[in-house]
């Protein structure tokens, strides 16, 4: 059958090019592509050659999609040299639980940084306002009460595709969106480790400069959670940004 032999002679055009120069000239011409894409498919449907994987050279001619580029424009405290992180691909799962824009974030810059261990995943706005909260409230209040600047942070928890408190039912925890960060430790710059469960208790300075941190939060995040708080809380403080109440100016602070 003549289209057979056409279609045959097509295909074994085709695979002499090599795949990198198929992908550049789909991408270059659009016409080529469609000519291409109309070849293939008529010669599968009408002569059924079986020799060529159709799929596998579809698959070949998409490009993948470009990596998420890390730029300013995308999240300024990076880009301002504020914090240390990676950009990553969208990322969602379970249907509910992830971010559009989500970020590995290693360390806090500013005039005292500090690293975060493990590394978060948080959205942007978190990252900003953790920043902001480190800079103006943690630091001063770290070289108040301690005489020294804290350099490391215990991060309990960041990203966590699960219901507030860990139940099975009810409102997913902004643990789920990136949008919250738990800290139980925090690391002086002469080693000493500070931690939530131990040091939250009592008046010397460890338990005031604990207590100061907690109460200082409120003004950067709509939900502070600490050992004032509630049962769930006794060893971490926990720090988000979820939309409290219909105007979503309410906000939670223990
Ligand atoms: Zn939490």
């Amino acid at each position: 059958m003549r289209f057979s032999w056409v279609c045959r002679k097509f295909i074994r055009d085709f695979e002499r090019v090599s795949v990198k120069q198929r992908v550049q000239n789909l991408y270059d011409k659009a016409g080529y592509g469609l000519f291409l894409a109309v070849m293939l498919g008529g010669c599968s449907v009408f002569d059924q050659i079986e020799d060529v994987d159709q799929a596998q050279l579809q698959a070949e001619a998409v490009p993948a999609p470009e990596s998420r580029k890390f730029d300013g424009a995308d999240c300024p405290i990076f880009f301002q040299g504020l914090a240390s992180g990676e950009a990553q691909e969208r990322f969602f799962e379970k249907g509910k639980c992830g971010n559009e824009a989500p970020y590995h974030v290693f360390a806090l810059g500013g005039d005292y940084p500090v690293q975060l261990g493990p590394e978060a995943k948080l959205n942007c706005a978190m990252t900003t306002q953790l920043q902001r909260y480190f800079a103006d409230v943690v630091q001063p209040q770290a070289l108040r009460h301690l005489g020294q600047s804290v350099v490391k942070v215990r991060v309990a928890a960041s990203y966590a595709c699960r219901r507030r408190n860990g139940r099975r039912s009810g409102k997913f925890s902004e643990h789920a969106f990136m949008n919250a960060m738990d800290i139980s430790a925090l690391t002086l710059s002469d080693g000493r480790t500070l931690t939530v469960k131990r040091d939250w208790r009592g008046l010397g300075r460890d338990a005031r400069f604990m207590k100061a941190i907690n109460r200082g939060a409120c003004k950067y995040f709509t939900t502070v959670l600490g050992p004032g708080g509630d049962t769930y809380h006794q060893d971490h403080f926990h720090f988000d940004l979820a939309r409290h109440g219909r105007k979503g100016t309410y906000r939670v602070c223990k």
